[in-house]
């Protein structure tokens, strides 16, 4: 699927079943709220957090990407109703991080061995 195309589907989902999109302002809460939920285990994966029963590494991994998906869910929602196109946006994004960093991380001792 590419990002138009998912931008396409999410349009209808909440077309279909959404009613309409929950209002810019309401999304990005939402949007922060999905964040937060995605930090919570990336914490416990990661971090000094611990999860309070035990899940197996596959479960935490569904957990962590089914976070992942929704805080794209909500991003995409916030692109259609800004009638913002993510895979354009995205190709912009890489090409100026190309141009303003192409040589940054490669001089950056820090991410060498
Ligand atoms: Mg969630």
């Amino acid at each position: 699927m590419t990002l138009q195309q998912a931008q396409s589907r999410v349009d209808h989902w909440i077309k279909e079943y959404g009613v309409r999109y929950f209002s810019e302002l309401t999304n990005t809460a939402l949007l922060m709220e999905e964040v937060g939920e995605l930090s919570r285990h990336i914490a416990r994966k990661y971090g000094e957090q611990s999860y309070k029963q035990t899940l197996t590494p596959q479960e935490i991994k569904q957990s962590i990407a089914g976070e992942m998906a929704d805080v794209l869910f909500v991003l995409i929602c916030l692109a259609n109703q800004m009638e913002i196109d993510l895979e354009s946006a995205l190709v912009q994004s890489i090409d100026k991080k190309t141009r303003r960093d192409h040589q940054r991380h490669k001089h950056n001792p820090k991410l060498h061995d």
